[in-house]
């Protein structure tokens, strides 16, 4: 097979360039050397390229999920929804407290093929048992796994805390294209020893920190006041944490609002919450089908966005969604944060939010979310008639399927 590929499509879309109309991408061993009109990169490709046409095709960088659980796809059938978050949760310990290693692995490798599908070459995965991290490696799909880390007491702090790190050093020697972080769950199921403890381990070896914040007004009501419902399921872990602060502001006072954190949710933020995320480099993923589907409110992105806080779209896992599409969460963003007063984004910026901004909250957007000469040549490519005068709307519109997946110039994913 040639090392050298020619792609050729009806537009071209290199998210931090403007798009091209009969574009093309030129691609060297698994990385992207050229990107430009096919009229320019065809004079100067070498005479043994391979050429491929797409003349019915966006061509965009491989989108990026930043926030999934794959080892409760199954639970999709299993965890009802919508139904409030409260409820939610107690039924999703049920599920997990039943759930083998096998299982989830089976679960993870039906979510990856789901990923592929809809044209995601890179995942944020928060992995509760260690299996998507298996199911992941096998596939070749880039992206950071956050070890999940609940710790509801200081008496079990120290087992945790080894299993944790156990994990990470029998795990780092396959990561292959996948990188480790760590996932202490939320504020609410980790001690505040437990946090900061979690947050020393990541400092020490370097791994991104990914955790839950700020998603349901019981959350707040817990962490800032001690009451709501979960007062006496869960007010023990909070003991010995301050009280009067809302979720954002707690994990600042753990310190744990710095460069490598990446916050899912942030749904029931405040102007004060909203001031302090700007002033933090932390990265928000917004995942608002989860949070209409478990009742917890809508999130203010307008006003996040126009704070300067760096929000990207995650879909979350598929037992709070019905699928793991960015371009289906895309969909559902634009109509739920339609504002009265017209401060709505720009399809440009709804792009960015799936694919190079959500990289740069993984750490990733040097190597992936854009297509870039020295990127690597992850891509998708989804169908649009060759004569749509706004390509970018007919995607944004209409597009979920990928017609074509490649992670490294390596086909993974192809529609039949
Ligand atoms: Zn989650």
């Amino acid at each position: 097979m040639s090392k050298v590929k020619l792609l050729r499509a009806a537009w071209v879309f290199p998210v931090t360039a403007p798009p091209l109309k009969d574009g093309a991408v030129l691609l060297v061993g698994d990385r992207i050397a050229r990107v430009d009109r096919y009229e320019s990169l065809q004079r100067i490709a070498p005479a043994r390229v391979e050429r491929w046409e797409f003349p019915d095709s966006i061509l965009l960088p491989g989108l990026v999920n930043p926030h999934t659980h794959l080892e409760n796809t199954h639970f999709a059938q299993v965890v009802r929804r919508p139904q409030p978050f409260g409820r939610w949760l107690r039924q999703m310990v049920q599920q997990v407290r039943q759930q083998s290693f096998e299982h989830a692995l089976a679960a993870a490798r039906d979510g990856v093929q789901q990923l592929l599908r809809y044209g995601v070459t890179t995942v944020g995965e928060f992995s509760r048992l260690g299996a998507s991290f298996q199911a992941l490696q096998e596939s070749g799909l880039r992206g950071v796994v956050f070890k999940e880390f609940i710790c509801l007491s200081n008496e079990e702090l120290p087992e945790r805390l080894r299993e944790l790190s156990d994990w990470v050093q029998q795990t780092k020697a396959f990561v292959g294209n996948l990188r480790l972080g760590v996932g202490p769950h939320a504020p609410y199921t980790v001690t505040p020893l437990g946090f900061r403890q979690v947050l020393a381990l990541a400092a020490e070896q370097g791994l991104p920190v990914c955790t839950h914040a700020a998603e349901s007004p019981a959350e707040r009501a817990l962490v800032e006041h001690r009451k709501g419902i979960w007062r006496w399921w869960l007010g023990k872990v909070l003991r010995e944490a301050p009280k009067g602060l809302s979720p954002i502001r707690y994990l600042d006072w753990l310190g744990a609002l710095r460069e490598g954190t990446l916050l899912v949710h942030c749904v029931q933020v405040d102007e004060n919450d909203i001031a302090l995320l700007s002033q933090r480099p932390v990265w928000v993923a917004h995942c608002p089908r989860s949070n209409a589907n478990l009742q917890v409110g809508t999130m203010p992105l307008v006003a996040l966005k126009h704070a300067g806080v760096r929000v990207c779209l995650a879909t979350d896992g598929l037992a709070s969604v019905d699928s793991l599409s960015p371009l289906d969460e895309l969909r559902f963003a634009r109509v739920a944060h339609t504002d009265a007063n017209n401060l709505v984004l720009t399809p440009e910026q709804w792009l960015r939010m799936i694919t190079i901004d959500a990289a740069a909250a993984l750490g990733l957007d040097k190597e992936v979310g854009s297509l870039e000469p020295n990127k690597f040549a992850d891509l998708a490519l989804f169908t649009v008639s060759s004569n749509e005068k706004e390509p970018l709307e007919a995607l944004l519109f209409q597009a979920t399927e990928a017609s074509l997946t490649m992670i490294g110039s390596r086909i993974v994913w192809q529609q039949r």
